[in-house]
């Protein structure tokens, strides 16, 4: 049995959630067996899961549920993964999956691979893969563990409707308290966070200064896309940490990622070269961005990203 933890923060699910569980449909079906979500904590319509390929859905919620820690969630993780004879765990490559991996798998005795980016293959070998060396490369892992935990690169696949919704199963679970404790959470409103975006706009120090900014927050929000930004600019304290992307930063796989002023260090690829397709505005023709670029516009950023603004305006009037 695949059992897949579907996250819900503030009780609702997000696209990394139905990413997961369309995951964990494909890997129950090549290994011949069913995928099981699992929610923790309150959740709004759990049983849509069913829609993304889950047989049933498990909900675990109690009141030392509602805040996130690492500790609590593996103890009762672990205990229902073991209770459901689950073979393979599956994750999302989030903060949370990525804390919760390690612990699952050392309580469960099982082999992991984070950040997978394909269904695994069974003959000859459990196997999946990932991107390595920044993404300069694909490796193969083979796993041979009786039980694996895998956490799943944030837009590797698509999310796939294949059925209907299910049942919700309440399960009673209580985890040991917590030995960290959360003083202040700052939570960022507003816009898609970074790693699930489809649309990003990024600048980098060709911007000058922070005052310069309007004009990229001008075409983000005429395209519904989310900031971004390269490191010396967060270091700066151009904008905000949460915003700089690269190695060292968020990594992003959007659809579209138009970089304005950012020169295309390797370190700043790392975190975006997975984007479908990119976009490079910069006025240097040897900037070494170009060469990852789609699209390249060798200009000035300060004439170019208004009249971008300006005839995305006149497309969308014109196509509304
Ligand atoms: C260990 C390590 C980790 C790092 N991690 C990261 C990371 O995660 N993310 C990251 O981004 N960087 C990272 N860096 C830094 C990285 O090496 C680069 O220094 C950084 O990405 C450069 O930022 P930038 O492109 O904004 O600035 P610059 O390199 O200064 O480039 C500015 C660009 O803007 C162009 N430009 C200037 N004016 C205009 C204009 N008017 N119109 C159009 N174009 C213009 C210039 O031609 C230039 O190409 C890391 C470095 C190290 C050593």
């Amino acid at each position: 049995m695949v059992l897949v933890y579907a996250e819900s923060p503030k009780g609702k699910f997000k696209k990394a959630a139905f990413e997961a569980v369309t995951y964990g449909h494909k890997t129950a079906q090549v290994m011949g067996t069913q995928c099981v979500a699992l929610t923790v904590g309150a959740v709004e319509d759990a049983g849509q899961l069913g829609k993304y390929g889950a047989a049933q859905v498990l909900n675990v919620s109690n009141d030392s549920l509602s805040n996130f820690d690492s500790q609590t969630y593996t103890a009762i993780m672990a205990g229902i993964a073991q209770q459901v004879g689950a073979k393979v765990v599956v994750l999302s490559h989030s903060s949370t999956g990525k804390s919760l991996l390690g612990r699952l798998a050392a309580r469960l005795d099982a082999g992991s691979v984070s950040s997978v980016k394909t269904v695994p293959t069974v003959e000859g070998g459990f196997k999946v893969k990932r991107n390595v060396f920044s993404g300069k490369a694909i490796a193969e892992y083979e796993v041979t563990s009786d039980v694996k935990v895998l956490s799943l690169m944030g837009n590797a696949l698509p999310p796939e409707e294949v059925g209907g919704p299910v049942d919700v199963q309440t399960i009673d679970a209580e985890g040991p308290a917590g030995r960290v404790k959360v003083l202040e959470q700052k939570v960022v409103d507003g816009t898609v966070p970074l790693p699930e975006a489809e649309l990003v706009v990024s600048a980098g120090r060709g911007m000058k200064g922070p005052e310069n900014w309007g004009i990229i927050e001008e075409l983000a929000t005429e395209l519904g896309a989310t900031t971004a930004c390269s490191r010396p600019v967060a270091d700066t304290g151009w904008r905000p940490h949460h915003e700089h992307v690269g190695q060292t930063g968020v990594a992003i796989r959007p659809n579209l990622y138009i970089a304005a002023g950012i020169s295309g260090a390797i370190q700043h690829l790392a975190g975006v070269n997975n984007s479908k397709v990119i976009v490079v505005i910069n006025k240097d023709p040897e900037a070494p961005f170009f060469k990852a670029a789609d699209y390249g516009v060798c200009a000035d950023l300060f004439d170019v990203v208004p009249k971008l603004t300006e005839a995305f305006k006149k497309y969308k009037a014109a196509n509304s």
